[in-house]
């Protein structure tokens, strides 16, 4: 040390000061650039629990009046004004009852006696193959995860898009609880693993424009549901078809405390009929690393007219599996991009999408892997 120092003709103070402030910056840009969720998430958790609190304040004030006021009006049965009592109310049960008949000819009617609700989660590894003995023992999955129901027409015929690169324990989680979720709702459905080969950051819209597109090869699938791997839904009555509108399924995350982050949030769990794809032409390929993909999503559906739709109540909620963020990028670029949202959207996606897949055939899956480079979208200035 003092060799450094006589080297730098530096005091004792001001080599004290340099060591403070360049551990300083080089945890700043850690944060910035290597560990992007953690920082986000920890942003976000100081901002909800403001909002609880303000939430609880407001609950114990309304409380106070919904009992004081209640004395004094004259049939006792008044609500404050401004107290959403629909809230406090259970949600209607109108799924179907257990003696229900199914007709092989007619659609699976949406709430259905098999969707009791809660989801027992359960996060322990477990591999690929011992997922798929199980699930296949009460009912036969063809390959690549293939499924339909036998007794009724299914609603809808759903593409499950997982983006992934360098998750695998993960997978096998979301399969335990995602298969027998989608069988108890009778939908066809299969899966697509789009995994990013090469090195450049993390692309997950781009992936899902290519698991779109590989899709559509196999089957006139209906429905788009595009699924973070880590996302494991928590009630069976979060009916994963489609509908007139944009759906965003993934409302209430455990890791953002059940609260939606903000009303424009279209991340995590979304799906679209393959029209409504269309006409946005997809997802915004020009989003390299973590962020901003899905609010640029959110945009493209706003520009085409579309609103978004969410489950009700708490059908919404998601755990996530605690994960790392090692070797991923945070995504900077991406509040420039998002204000040129409206201009890109039809220069960049599925218009404008290259890439050379290398197809496999797993049990429960089919993988996708692809070497993604700015290169493969080229985007014309606008
Ligand atoms: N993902 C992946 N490998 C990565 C980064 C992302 O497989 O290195 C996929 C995975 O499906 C994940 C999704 O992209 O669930 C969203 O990324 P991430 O989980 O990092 O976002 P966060 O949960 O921090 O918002
Ligand atoms: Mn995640």
């Amino acid at each position: 040390m003092p060799i450094f120092k006589r080297l730098l003709r530096v005091s004792n103070r001001s080599f004290l000061a340099f060591i403070f402030f360049f551990s300083l910056s080089t945890s700043c840009l850690y944060f910035i650039y290597a560990a992007p969720g953690i920082a986000n998430t920890y942003l976000f958790m100081m901002q909800a629990q403001g909002i609880m609190l303000r939430d609880n304040v407001r609950t114990i004030g309304h409380m106070i009046r919904f009992y004081t006021i209640k004395n004094n009006t004259i049939n006792g049965t008044d609500y404050p004004d401004g107290n959403n009592s629909s809230e406090l109310i259970a949600q209607p049960t109108t799924y179907l009852p257990e003696n229900f008949t199914y007709s092989v000819n007619l659609p699976c009617p949406e709430k259905l006696p098999s969707m009791k609700g809660l989801i027992d989660v359960n996060m322990t590894e477990i591999t690929l193959e011992e997922i798929y003995r199980n699930l296949s023992k009460n009912m036969h999955i063809n390959p690549a995860g293939h499924w339909k129901p036998d007794d009724c027409q299914p609603r809808w015929k759903v593409a499950i898009l997982i983006p992934f690169r360098n998750r695998h324990e993960h997978l096998p989680i979301l399969f335990r609880h995602l298969i027998p979720m989608l069988q108890k709702q009778r939908l066809q459905f299969a899966f697509y693993v789009i995994e990013q080969a090469g090195t450049q950051p993390f692309n997950r819209a781009m992936l899902f424009n290519v698991g779109f597109k590989e899709a559509m090869k196999d089957l006139d699938w209906d429905c788009l549901v595009f699924h973070d791997v880590d996302h494991i839904p928590e009630n069976d009555r979060n009916y994963y078809g489609c509908g007139q509108m944009p759906r965003h399924f993934a409302a209430k995350l455990d890791k953002y405390m059940y609260i939606l982050p903000y009303n424009e949030f279209f991340g995590g769990v979304s799906g679209l009929t393959v029209n409504q794809f269309l006409k946005i032409n997809g997802f915004p390929n020009a989003f390299w690393g973590w962020g901003g993909e899905d609010d640029d999503l959110w945009n493209r559906v706003k520009f085409a007219g579309f609103n978004v739709t969410r489950p009700d109540g708490d059908l919404g909620k998601y755990k996530s599996i605690p994960h790392h963020h090692r070797g991923e990028v945070q995504f900077l670029g991406r509040y420039k991009l998002l204000r040129y949202s409206k201009e890109r959207q039809h220069l960049d996606g599925l218009n404008n999408l290259n890439y050379i897949p290398e197809i496999r055939i797993h049990s429960l899956y089919k993988n996708i892997t692809v070497n993604l480079t700015p290169e493969l979208a080229p985007i014309a200035d606008y």
